[in-house]
């Protein structure tokens, strides 16, 4: 449902009511980047809502247009003190920006990190911690970040944070194992950047029409130690969200700078609660 619409009302009608009524309420909203690979490799699914690659080319004109727009890219952390923080420090007529990566592919480090360089950008890239090795290794068929690069990128002022140790299902697993997946992939980052980790990336669609799960997972990360993190929830960020699943934008090849800046601008929102409807009347069908 979603993936039919998204792209012709996000440009033509919901980005234009969005920008009208931008600053109007109290709560500022920010818009949190998802991205994967920064490539020109081959898509396996066929619609271009489910697409995880983003060009060289077309990343680098977002970055640009973020950048002649003066969009204030912030780091994650940024963003959450500024959602979540005690006293409104956030800046009403400045556009904030968050870009995060999840999967922890290697083409970050190759492609992407220096075009975020090239505009002093920073990012926030979630690592699934069995994937990342001493070596370059190819896993499930992609290169992925190796801990010298994890650590190099670190002190150039990467955030990193977790996306559980094996990209799991979390919603299949049992509390023990789920607890396993949160806890060892954070204390494995820290031992190898020497630094703590603050957020957590929820693999795979969020299941947020189970409150179950999502009051069994707040629990954990918050026993583990977790501050924050993000999921695949549609929209832009604010303090109306669990500080542990906010919304986020994914982006991809498809999104030409009209696209993306419509998603910026809100032009997106609308579809989480499409998103939501389709997941609880999934829910309802399913459940015997
Ligand atoms: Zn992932």
């Amino acid at each position: 449902m979603i993936h039919l619409l998204d792209k012709y009302f996000t440009t033509t009608f919901f980005a234009p009511v969005a920008r009208r009524w931008a600053n109007r309420g109290s709560d500022i909203a920010i818009p949190v980047l998802m991205y994967h690979s920064v490539s020109n490799e081959p898509e396996t699914e066929a619609h271009p809502y489910f697409w995880v690659n983003t060009t060289p080319e077309r990343f680098e004109a977002q970055m640009r247009f973020l950048k002649e727009n003066n969009y204030n890219v912030i780091s994650l952390s940024h963003g959450v003190e500024l959602l979540y923080g005690a006293g409104n420090k956030s800046n009403k007529q400045a556009s904030y920006v968050v870009i995060t990566f999840d999967d922890g592919f290697r083409d970050f480090y190759l492609i992407a990190f220096p075009i975020l360089q090239k505009y002093g950008f920073t990012a926030t890239v979630f690592l699934p911690t069995d994937y990342i090795t001493d070596h370059t290794k190819k896993m499930a068929g992609k290169e992925h970040l190796n801990w010298d690069e994890v650590s190099e990128l670190y002190k150039h002022g990467i955030s990193f944070g977790s996306h559980t140790a094996n990209h799991a299902q979390l919603k299949d697993l049992n509390s023990e194992q789920v607890k396993d997946e949160i806890r060892h992939s954070k204390q494995i980052i820290e031992s190898k950047i020497g630094a703590p980790i603050d957020s957590f990336s929820y693999p795979f669609a969020f299941p947020e029409e189970d409150k179950e799960l999502t009051r069994r997972l707040t629990d954990t990360l918050i026993a583990c130690g977790y501050k924050y993190g993000v999921s695949t929830r549609l929209g832009r960020a604010s303090a109306k969200d669990p500080i542990y699943f906010l919304k986020r934008l994914p982006v991809n090849s498809r999104d030409d700078l009209t696209f993306f800046k419509a998603k910026l601008e809100g032009g997106y929102d609308w579809l989480h609660w499409i998103q939501l409807t389709s997941k609880v009347i999934r829910a309802k069908l399913t459940t015997p």
